[in-house]
């Protein structure tokens, strides 16, 4: 004989599920205010599974009238107890209904059914965890019916009423998708044309007037086109009930439209980095126009932004007078592009390039004088001359890095070994030495660099701990600059970037057409002398600490920086052995003595 697994039978199963429905019946007419409540919740439970049986039913589901006998049970109980917690279920059920009625009566009326319940259900109960369903599903069947500006507009209502949803991002990609379809602004008067980017006097977006984001355009036809869409329903039972479609001003991005975020700089006479964040990535295109003879105007560093907007809130002009640039100007230079210029003083180099999540502009300039690290003369009063360096503890604040299944956090792990850095350059009198952080909180990931290069750092090191799927790995590596991850250090790279691997993938080609100013030697060479030195000052407490390949990828933290800069990853807080070692101040000295006295040897060079 054989014996029967112990899984559930399609009997006991409903009896379970009676027995389950029976208790949460019990126990919702023990809460419920009224013994009323309770039987508006029986009569949908008797509703829905008639309903779910007819579903079954082949043979009926081909005729008409039995469908429209279940939706107007549905219809009918939300008529009667349009208050009860069952009402906007009903309609969602009665919505629903008709969409898969249509798929025997192939009517087109059936699916404008669907779109008005769905739409009703929405606007009557805008605090249902259905109402964002009801907008999402009613844009789907009106895609279906070819009706590609309706569908828009339940969609941009779904992200716009509820934000938090967990329908959001579906509707956002669909807004994405339907992008053409969105409400066109009324039309005005055509912006004066755009200035060539040929070295000409011509004024750059700030003396064109700025034409409005189509914002409130947008707000309006939506306003109109929404509250019309829900009063004149076609049995009236959704009038007097616009409460659930009030609407606020809406970001553009909402609607698919990029736009510019924020311009941030950090800046000193002899570098400045900007950093314009957008809601997405878009194309750019840089120009550099040169000071014509005789003109007023400063030598320009212009980016236009295509299909791109500048929000009505933000500032448009950023005062800098560091010496390099005097100030840097965002407008909308054209219905569809965001030009940012940057006003130069002098500049001796420029760099420009993009980064993911979010998208980011980083503009790197920096004036004629130090550009080698062996070419600045020696300190007049000292023998030897004073290094300057910055270590840089990664992760912080938000950003907890990697961590171990104990909770053991990477960022405090990183601040401890880079306190301890500082800790022993400060016995040195030859060595001035800065941290980007020395508390957990948070930086951004282009800031670091920018730290370094308004500091004049001659060398940068950015304190890491790795983590891995396989949870054997152990030892220490290295890295410095390279603009392309290998597929087998990708994990590593999205970790450490904040991104996805698709995010490093897509880096790899962004970063590829660019002649990216890095020190490649020196990094490397300082890398080597680190790595070397940190395994001899780990190995004199453990001999099996492991040593790992030196090499190049494209982290955020290292690109742009002006002085040989490495990434350091101390060990794994994914294996246990190591958590336990790093985890110990002993060998938290020992790694940091060697990445002290291998930064010491490399200086030792030049000195
Ligand atoms: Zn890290």
């Amino acid at each position: 004989m054989i014996r029967r697994p112990a899984i559930m039978t399609p009997g006991k199963l409903t009896a379970f599920v009676a027995a389950v429905l029976f208790v949460f019946i019990m126990i919702s007419s023990f809460f419920a205010v009224s013994a009323d409540a309770a039987t508006t919740l029986q009569q949908y439970e008797k509703i829905k599974k008639d309903y779910q049986k007819f579903l079954k039913d082949e043979g009926k589901k081909t005729y008409r009238h039995f469908w429209l006998r279940h939706i107007d049970r549905f219809l009918a109980l939300q008529k009667r107890h349009p208050k009860s917690t069952r009402a906007d279920d009903s309609l969602y059920m009665a919505a629903g209904a008709y969409v898969k009625l249509h798929e025997y009566s192939y009517l087109k009326d059936d699916l404008k059914k669907a779109v008005k319940y769905n739409d009703s259900l929405a606007a009557k109960y805008p605090k249902s965890n259905l109402a964002d369903d009801g907008l999402v599903r009613a844009g789907q069947v009106l895609e279906k019916l070819g009706d590609k500006k309706g569908a828009y507009k339940r969609y941009a209502m779904c992200v716009l009423k509820f934000p938090k949803g967990d329908l959001t991002s579906k509707a956002r990609a669909a807004l994405k998708r339907l992008l053409k379809y969105a409400p066109k602004p009324t039309p005005k008067p055509k912006p004066a044309a755009t200035p060539k980017p040929t070295p000409a006097p011509t004024p750059v977006a700030e003396k064109t007037p700025v034409s409005p984001p189509a914002l409130s355009a947008i707000t309006q036809a939506l306003s109109e086109a929404g509250l019309k869409e829900t009063e004149k329903p076609v049995d009236d039972d959704t009038a007097g009930d616009k409460e659930g479609l009030a609407l606020e001003p809406i970001p553009l991005e909402v609607f698919g439209v990029p736009i510019i975020r924020k311009i941030s700089h950090w800046s000193n006479p002899d570098y400045t980095r900007i950093v314009i964040e957008l809601s997405e990535k878009v194309n750019f295109q840089q120009h550099l126009l040169e000071k014509v003879p005789g003109s007023q105007l400063p030598r320009r560093l212009y980016l236009d932004f295509e299909n791109c907007h500048l929000p009505d809130r933000m500032d448009k002009d950023y005062p800098i007078g560091d010496g390099l640039l005097k100030q840097v100007r965002a407008g909308q230079n054209t219905e569809d592009v965001v030009r940012v210029v940057l006003d130069i003083e002098t500049i001796g180099e420029f760099q420009v390039f993009p980064l993911l999540d979010p998208f980011r502009v980083v503009i790197d300039v920096s004036g004629e004088k130090r550009t080698v690290v062996a070419a600045k003369p020696p300190a007049p009063t000292a023998k030897r001359r004073i290094w300057k360096v910055v270590i840089d503890a990664g992760h912080g604040g938000t950003d907890p890095g990697a961590m171990s299944r104990g909770g053991d956090r990477e960022t405090d792990l990183a601040l401890s070994i880079a306190k301890l850095v500082e800790k022993e350059f400060k016995k040195d009198k030859n060595i001035k030495v800065l941290l980007t952080r020395r508390s957990d909180r948070f930086i951004t990931l282009p800031q670091r660099p920018a730290i370094a290069n308004s500091y004049g750092a001659d060398l940068f090191v950015s304190i890491h701990i790795n983590a891995a799927r396989n949870r054997k790995a152990s030892g220490i590596e290295v890295y410095n600059f390279a603009p392309k991850a290998g597929a087998d250090i990708a994990d590593l790279v999205a970790a450490e970037n904040a991104t996805d691997v698709a995010g490093v993938m897509s880096m790899n080609t962004l970063l590829d057409g660019l002649t990216l100013l890095y020190k490649r030697a020196e990094s490397n060479n300082l890398a080597a002398k680190v790595q070397s030195s940190m395994l001899v000052q780990a190995r004199k407490q453990y001999r099996d600490v492991k040593s790992r390949r030196i090499r190049g990828a494209p982290f955020y933290v290292l690109l742009g920086a002006k002085m040989p800069a490495i990434l350091v990853e101390c060990g794994f807080i994914t294996n246990s052995t190591e958590l336990r070692r790093l985890k110990n101040k002993r060998y938290q000295k020992a790694l940091a003595l060697g990445i002290a006295q291998g930064v010491r040897q490399y200086f030792s060079e030049f000195d």
